[in-house]
């Protein structure tokens, strides 16, 4: 028979990476919860409008990424979740979550996006999302920043993440600021390609977003929303900034970070780390006033954040933080009940053990105890057994020692 493969830019997690990953999923759900954010999950499949809706039509998740198909069945379009923030906030209304007081929630899970598969870029990716629904900011938007600071700090990377914020003000300046766009562009009309033409009316604010080298330098010249702030955009990116700075945060401000969704306004921000020769954002997020009215619910200022899991791995991989798979005993039988029910008085007692399986002599079971990684192989041969002892040793230095079972657990964490 053809072995079958996994579809491209979907990756398998194989056990021998399943550490770091476990690791990194601890860490960042404790901070979570330090920080009073409840776990909260939607579907990955959702009604398609949902995402045209939130996200825009003229984005290239919308335009590009997603992966739509129709349920055969009843003929709807349905689409697997390219982010996450649209499916918890239509979730936040179906359910008026909001109702009684503000939520702080967070989720972990896989997105879908059709793009060129490379590092760090994959058709199923994972990220771990906050948000802050019913919090008008700025504290919350300093909040989730310096929470994301402390999840830095515990992984060891801290000193390889930088933190660039911005502001994409309200609807009436970045109204203001697209004419001004717009027309500045048309002026450089000789210089836009054909995917810039094509959004010049549409949605002019994304040829800032473009990767094309040629346009660069018209694009850095062009007018800066943040040149154009009414009083209580400026305001609120003012206090947002001395938050961060009162909490010790350094960052730059990026006059040019818009972010891939229109859902967006006022404060947003990324992380970005250097892997290799290439600088990926590993964290981003901002704030999105408005979307609670738009998917048909209450106004409900919210602010949140996605981290890509694969690419905080990337930055991880780099420190060299060895994630060895932690096994306390490995224990050699004669007989597997017997064996079974000392291991499971350990596991009581908190401490993992593996327990021989698929039979073996001796010797054969004593190698696999050693490709274990376990600390201790605990022996249970017929004469340990009629007698009441474990004959335990230690793996690292190979000394052997007998003792009597109701002494194991001491002498394991002596
Ligand atoms: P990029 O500019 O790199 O395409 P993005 O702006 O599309 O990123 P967001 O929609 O803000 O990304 O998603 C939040 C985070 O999810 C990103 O910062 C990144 O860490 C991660 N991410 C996004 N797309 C992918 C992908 N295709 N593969 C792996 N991680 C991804
Ligand atoms: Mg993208």
């Amino acid at each position: 028979m053809q072995k079958l493969q996994a579809v491209k830019g979907m990756n398998d997690l194989l056990p021998e990476q399943s550490a770091l990953w476990e690791h990194l999923e601890h860490i960042v759900s404790t901070v979570f919860r330090q920080y009073g954010y409840r776990n909260m999950r939607a579907p990955i499949v959702e009604p398609t409008p949902l995402f045209v809706r939130s996200i825009g039509e003229v984005t290239d998740i919308v335009e590009k990424e997603m992966y739509t198909f129709v349920d055969r069945l009843n003929g709807d379009s349905l689409t697997l979740r390219p982010e996450a923030t649209a499916g918890l906030v239509r979730a936040a209304v179906e359910h008026s979550i909001t109702y009684n007081a503000p939520q702080r929630v967070w989720m972990v899970g896989p997105m879908f996006r059709h793009e060129r598969p490379q590092k760090g870029r994959y058709r199923q990716f994972h990220q771990f999302d906050v948000e802050c629904f019913g919090f008008a900011g700025p504290d919350v938007d300093a909040e989730i920043i310096i929470m994301c600071q402390r999840i830095w700090k515990l992984l060891g990377i801290a000193d390889k993440v930088r933190l660039e914020i911005n502001t994409i003000a309200d609807a009436a300046e970045r109204k203001a600021h697209r004419e001004a766009l717009i027309a500045y562009f048309e002026q450089n009309s000789e210089l836009l390609d054909e995917e810039a033409k094509r959004r010049l009316h549409s949605n002019p604010l994304r040829i800032l977003d473009t990767k094309n080298p040629k346009m660069q330098a018209m694009v850095d010249a062009a007018p800066k929303l943040i040149d154009m702030l009414g009083e209580s955009s400026q305001t609120h990116f003012d206090q947002f900034q001395a938050l961060l700075k009162s909490a010790g945060l350094e960052y730059t401000i990026n006059p040019r970070l818009v972010r891939g969704m229109d859902y967006y306004n006022r404060s947003v921000f990324e992380f970005v780390a250097a892997v290799g020769d290439s600088t990926l954002t590993i964290c981003g997020g901002g704030r999105y006033d408005g979307l609670f009215e738009q998917l048909g619910g209450k106004p409900t200022p919210a602010i949140g954040f996605g981290m890509g899991v694969e690419r905080v791995l990337l930055v991880l991989e780099q420190s060299d933080i060895a994630m060895a798979h932690r096994v306390d005993a490995f224990i050699v039988h004669s007989d597997f009940a017997n064996a079974n029910s000392l291991a499971e008085s350990l596991r009581d007692a908190g401490k993992m053990v593996i327990v021989n399986a698929n039979g073996g002599k001796f010797g054969a079971q004593m190698k696999r105890a050693d490709s274990s990684g376990a600390d201790f192989a605990l022996i249970l041969g017929e004469d340990e057994i009629a007698g009441n002892l474990v004959s335990v040793k230690k793996l690292a230095d190979g000394t052997q020692t007998t003792v009597a079972r109701a002494d194991l657990l001491a002498h394991l964490n002596g």
